[in-house]
């Protein structure tokens, strides 16, 4: 049973928020402590917190304790890994929770080294079972579930995105306990000099997508006229992104195409690729189209609520069960009509495409 939990989170890039997943993770703290009848102190780290402080100060916890300064501003993992040790050790938590940001991802299993405790990362739920913690978390490709006990502490946990509800309440003022931290200068070698990000309407990977659109290899194919349509797909395919603000997910097919001098869509990339070579991401919808729906790639949409797709196979994967409706269908005409809709309306691109049906 964890007696004494610590929340510990970093501020968001803009500074004056924590990172949306951080919220999740607050909303799973409580609720452990809720079954545990523990303790709950908040960490946070940041160049400045008060302002996120504020945003989950009314959420009942004992104590906000913080690591701040221009020092730990940045991602970094000298400053980042004291921080973290800092307040794990004035919490004296039994029980670290802490969104699985790229920054914590990288710090976290180090600090647990520190502390002579334990860590786990991608857990997607947590509970209390027979007065023990247990975290559940998925292995290879999200087809064994595996639960977790530990006896050793401090136990860090890193929990994943779009898994719990995220708690929200009233902006409270927070009184905020400092926990000084005396960086080595060896802490201060590595400096960010500049972030490079690619413009964002060519960042095509959107996690908080409310659609995930996914495109298969029949998109480079040839079609009825015996010829490949590649441009007018990247068109199509660009111009529904845009309207709709989808995430864009890719088949293996698609992706592995541009390492075979083939003729592929530009903007696609391995980092695209869903299935079970590729990610598992979480939105709660997704269309496919052109993707035959085949297992290895279907298991990528574990946590797709609702599942539709176009093919123009009526017996294809997705129509064995795999879709929730498909539409037997040529892409390229169920796009453009849609992309034509969406300009009209500029209404979210799953009503209108739920009004095609
Ligand atoms: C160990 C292993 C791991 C794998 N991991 C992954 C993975 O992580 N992700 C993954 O995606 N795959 C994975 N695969 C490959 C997977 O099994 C499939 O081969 C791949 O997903 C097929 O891609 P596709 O559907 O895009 O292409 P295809 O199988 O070529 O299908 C193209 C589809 O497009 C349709 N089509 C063509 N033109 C149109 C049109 N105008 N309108 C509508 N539909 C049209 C066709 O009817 C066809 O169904 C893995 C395979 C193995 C063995």
């Amino acid at each position: 049973m964890a007696q004494s939990i610590l929340f510990l989170a970093h501020v968001s890039d803009a500074g004056s928020t924590l990172p949306k997943a951080s919220y999740e993770v607050l909303g799973a703290a409580l609720k452990l402590r809720e079954q545990s009848g523990g303790r709950l102190t908040i960490g946070l780290i940041g160049e400045n917190v008060e302002a996120a402080a504020e945003t989950i100060a009314g959420c009942g916890a004992e104590r906000i304790l913080a690591v701040t300064g221009s020092d730990f501003a940045g991602a970094r993992y000298a400053s980042d890994a004291a921080a973290a040790e800092a307040i794990c050790r004035a919490a004296a938590a039994d029980l670290i929770l802490a969104p699985a940001t790229s920054r914590f991802m990288r710090v976290l299993a180090g600090v647990a080294h520190r502390l002579g405790g334990c860590v786990d990362t991608h857990v997607t739920s947590l509970e209390i079972v027979s007065g023990k913690v247990c975290a559940t978390r998925w292995y290879y490709r999200q087809r064994i579930e595996g639960v977790i006990r530990r006896d050793g502490a401090p136990w860090i946990v890193l929990l994943e995105s779009g898994c719990s509800v995220a708690w929200a309440g009233a902006v409270t003022k927070a009184t905020i306990e400092q926990i000084p931290v005396a960086l080595p200068q060896a802490g201060r070698r590595t400096v960010v000099s500049g972030v490079r990000a690619p413009k964002s309407d060519a960042q095509t990977i959107r996690p908080d997508a409310g659609l995930l659109f996914v495109a298969g290899a029949g998109w480079t194919k040839k079609q009825a006229d015996g010829k490949p349509h590649v441009e007018q797909a990247e068109a199509l395919i660009l111009d529904f992104l845009r309207v709709s603000g989808a995430s864009l997910g890719g088949s293996k097919s698609l992706v592995d195409q541009s390492g075979e001098s083939q003729a592929v869509l530009g903007f696609m990339t391995h980092l695209n690729q869903v299935g079970q070579t590729g990610s598992t991401p979480r939105h709660p919808k997704g269309l496919s189209t052109c993707c035959h729906g085949e297992e290895p790639h279907v298991v990528g949409w574990r946590f797709i609520n609702e599942r539709r797709a176009v093919n123009l196979d009526p017996n294809c994967g997705w129509a064995r069960g795999k879709a929730d409706v498909l539409y037997v269908a040529d892409a390229f005409e169920v796009m453009a009509k849609l992309n034509a809709l969406l300009q009209e309306s500029r209404q979210p691109a799953i009503e209108t495409a739920a009004q095609l049906a």
